[in-house]
């Protein structure tokens, strides 16, 4: 069944013309003679209008705000109505009646995540849900269209990808399990028989330091090529960054309009090339921005906020010293102190939204990186194997997805861009 829409039906040729919208009333506004209710749908408002005397007017006059209604009347021109249209109520049917409602105008960020069953329902964050409906279409999409199979790894697993820290454990009948960080062990050997490969997935890191870009449970957009360099994943990176947000820029004007998003940047993502720096420089950009770091310091959102807050395209942050990365990084053959990766930061001051790089492709040299790691080569047995049987050169990297659209969209912090966020201090509701 198709119920109508207000952008839909909000046109010149409809005026004079009887329709049917259903809706919640965003806002109900009573006098003594009429009473004027803003219907609003997933595509807007209309100002919808009741006079007293009308055969609708008792009807109308039960409306709370939020209540769930149809109304049905004659589409009329009105300059001084949002969108330029009024609807003049000739019936109404009342699905719900709401309950004063607790959503008002100044409330607290705490207040509003604890209602975010209901927050939901404002403008504002359904138009951020809609960009990152896009983000994810726009995801698939790229990745449909340059020749990727899209394949799942499995959510429970047995050992750490990213580091025991950020491990959530779990009882798994006799034995200890975790939740996956990552899908890259399971990718590098699915990777030999595909060659291109995806996932669209949730993550979960129990992360402790609480930041304005980490959640405990996020979306992550995964690939991994056969036969790929670190300078190969980087292009891809950057043509899918530039795809995503080129579609953003086209379906979501209304949207960015309504977030106040200053869309410079966004351009300039689509048409500029994207920067490249050496982990070095990196460093003497955040040094020469106020910081004071060695050359093997490790980047977290503060200085990345310091790093990107000036640019206006996103940079790829490559060679991290080898002693930053996990045990999967492949050491660069002429400098085996740095590896073969890069981190995409994006400009703004949001910094990191992918991780990627080559993986280790021998035997012998996973073997010490995992030692080196403090981990035990006998856990990782078959992740070991990969490397017995025909090993190959490889590449790939994780998107943050909700970092991705908080930057769009230029939210304050994550939980923003994400329709129940999870963190170390919320799981409700
Ligand atoms: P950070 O240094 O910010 O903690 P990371 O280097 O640990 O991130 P990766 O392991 O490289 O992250 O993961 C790939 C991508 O997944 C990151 O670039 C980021 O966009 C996203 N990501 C990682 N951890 C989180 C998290 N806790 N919440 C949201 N997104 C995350
Ligand atoms: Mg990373």
């Amino acid at each position: 069944m198709d119920i109508p829409l207000i952008k839909d039906v909000l046109n010149s040729s409809n005026v004079g013309r009887e329709i049917t919208l259903r809706g919640f009333a965003n806002s109900v506004r009573s006098g003594k003679n009429n009473i004027f209710i803003i219907l609003r749908d997933p595509s807007g408002l209309l100002q919808c209008v009741s006079h007293s005397g009308e055969s609708a007017f008792r009807e109308a006059s039960e409306i709370t705000r939020e209540s769930s209604i149809e109304v049905k009347g004659i589409l009329k021109e009105d300059a001084r109505a949002i969108g330029g249209y009024e609807l003049a109520i000739d019936a109404v049917k009342i699905f719900g009646i709401a309950e004063p409602y607790p959503m008002k105008k100044g409330h607290k960020k705490v207040f509003l995540f604890d209602n975010r069953h209901l927050w939901m329902r404002s403008p504002k964050v359904t138009a951020v849900m809609k960009v990152r409906s896009t983000v994810f279409e726009s995801i698939h999409e790229f990745f449909n269209g340059n020749g990727f199979y899209e394949i799942q790894s499995p959510s429970f697993v047995g050992g750490s990808v990213e580091g025991g820290s950020t491990l959530f454990e779990l009882d798994y009948f006799d034995k200890k399990a975790y939740l996956s960080q990552s899908w890259q062990l399971y990718a590098e050997a699915m990777v030999n028989s595909l060659w291109k490969i995806y996932t669209v997935a949730p993550s979960f890191r129990a992360e402790k330091s609480k930041t304005w870009r980490h959640l405990t449970e996020f979306w992550h957009a995964e690939a991994e090529i056969a036969f790929a360099t670190n300078q190969d994943i980087i292009a891809l990176e950057e043509n899918m960054i530039k795809h995503v947000v080129k579609n953003v820029l086209s379906r979501n004007q209304d949207e960015l309009e309504l977030l106040k998003r200053d869309q410079t940047v966004l351009k300039n993502t689509v048409q500029k090339p994207f920067l490249r720096m050496g982990y070095e420089s990196i460093i003497d950009l955040a040094n020469k921005n106020g910081l004071n770091l060695a050359y093997d310091s490790d980047l977290g959102a503060d200085e990345e906020r310091v790093i990107t807050s000036k640019l206006d395209v996103p940079v790829f942050a490559t060679d991290f010293p080898k002693k930053l990365k996990p045990f999967y990084h492949k050491p660069n053959p002429s400098d085996s102190d740095h590896v073969l990766c890069n981190d995409l930061l994006a400009p703004e001051g949001y910094g990191e939204i992918i991780g990627g790089g080559q993986r280790v492709d021998d035997k012998e040299t996973l073997l010490n990186r995992l030692r080196e790691d403090g981990l035990n080569p006998n856990d990782y047995r078959w992740y070991v194997d990969i490397r017995r049987y025909g090993a190959i050169p490889h590449s790939g990297f994780g998107l943050g997805i909700d970092r991705l659209v908080m930057w769009i969209c230029k939210l304050p912090h994550i939980m923003y861009a994400v329709p129940f966020p999870r963190t170390p201090r919320r799981i409700y509701p």
